[in-house]
């Protein structure tokens, strides 16, 4: 039987998110802008999952605008914050460990002459306030600080409420991409005290293509899409109602099934971890010891490229990420794990897995088991082990 355990990656659809988009993908496929009642009856549907996704991030409704996912939402908030009509963009402040869709819309950024101040991280990944204060004080008032709540790739989880105060303080508007922490762990907007947060559905067992951005009430945010008054005039485009419906729905079941998940998931990704360490030598678990996202168990292993790792895994069923930035098609180590100090070579033999909601303790044992068979043939072959 094969085994998921890429849940970082995308999550598979709830049967029960299935079961609520189904009328929207069929029957009901009626513009939620338009006035008669086939058109009303989507547009409640969409009240209703803005309801259901502001309830998961201690949000008010009005607070929620559905986006194509999170690319989007980093996208958006980064160029609309920072981009200045006839002037070079203003300067941005983000941490080097942040996903692509922000740093690349940094890079775009800095290429139309703006300034971008990247925060370093420890080497847990972990970017410290301090660092931030420094950063934001720096040189010009920054148009934006955008700092992720949790990582993509080692699970580290940031201290973005200590952060977002920082920024306040200053006045400076403060983005999180929220897309790995919201529904692994409790995520506040109010409480946190966040501008602007971006989420995305298909990591949290809805569909995807569609996500969510919270913007605090009374915070101003240029539109990035234009054509039309849809989400009050704030995202034009015909709403994803199938996808949008799926997401609340999504966010219903992951805000009633937290707690409960978030201990069983925390408590397998430790067996998991000590399993590892245990069985085969030479292992490194990266990311932060306690700030981590449950479930989510990332590490290096000297002599092993992740890439034969991931392919030696999947022929056993088994389908786990490696750290290279596969993404992107290269074989370069994950940016991520060079911003940590983790030397090139080593970088280079790194895998995550990431544990989510069908994943069994049987699965976990089952893993351990081929694991270490895997690398230890793997290793035998290579030339860089040293034994
Ligand atoms: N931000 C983070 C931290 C992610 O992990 C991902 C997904 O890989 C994204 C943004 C992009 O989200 P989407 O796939 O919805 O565009």
């Amino acid at each position: 039987m094969a085994a998921y355990f890429d849940h970082a990656a995308t999550t598979p659809l709830d049967p029960a998110v299935l079961e609520a988009m189904r009328p929207y993908l069929a029957g009901e496929y009626g513009n939620p802008a338009s006035l008669y009642e086939l058109a009303n009856r989507a547009e409640r549907a969409v009240e209703r999952a803005r309801a259901q996704v502001a309830a998961l991030l201690g949000a008010e409704p009005r607070e929620i605008v559905f986006t194509s996912g999170g690319t989007e939402g980093d996208n958006w908030a980064l160029k609309a914050l920072a981009l200045r009509e006839g002037r070079a963009p203003g300067r941005v402040v983000t941490s080097t460990v942040e996903h692509h869709a922000v740093i690349e819309s940094a890079e775009y950024l800095e290429k139309l002459g703006g300034e971008v101040t990247h925060v370093a991280v420890d080497g847990h990944g972990r970017v410290d306030p301090a660092a931030v204060a420094e950063a934001l004080d720096v040189g010009e008032k920054p148009a934006v600080a955008s700092i992720m709540a949790a990582n993509n790739e080692v699970g580290t989880i940031e201290p973005v409420g200590q952060i977002a105060a920082l920024c306040r303080e200053r006045g400076v508007p403060f983005h999180t991409d929220a897309v790995q922490a919201v529904g692994k762990v409790p995520f506040d907007a109010h409480a946190l005290g966040v501008d602007l947060a971006s989420i995305s559905s298909h990591k949290i067992y809805g569909p995807k293509g569609v996500g969510a951005m919270y913007v605090r009430r009374g915070f101003r945010l240029a539109g990035f899409m234009h054509g039309g008054a849809q989400e009050r005039g704030r995202r034009a485009g015909t709403v994803n109602v199938a996808g949008v419906v799926g997401l609340g729905k999504a966010a219903e079941l992951a805000r009633e099934g937290l707690e409960a998940e978030r201990a069983r998931l925390a408590a397998l990704g430790e067996r998991l971890a000590e399993g590892l360490l245990g069985r085969v030598p030479k292992i490194a678990i990266t990311g932060h010891p306690t700030e981590r996202l449950p479930g989510f168990v990332s590490f290096t292993a000297q002599g092993v490229e992740g890439e034969a790792m991931l392919l030696g895994l999947d022929a056993e069923g088994f389908a786990v990420s490696s750290g290279s930035a596969c993404t992107t098609g290269s074989l370069e180590p994950s940016h991520v794990l060079l911003a940590m100090g983790i030397p090139p070579e080593v970088a280079h033999g790194s895998v995550r897995i990431s544990l989510g909601r069908e994943n069994t303790g049987e699965e976990v044992g089952r893993f351990l088991e081929v694991f270490g068979r895997v690398v230890e043939r793997l290793r035998a072959m290579s030339p860089t082990w040293k034994g």
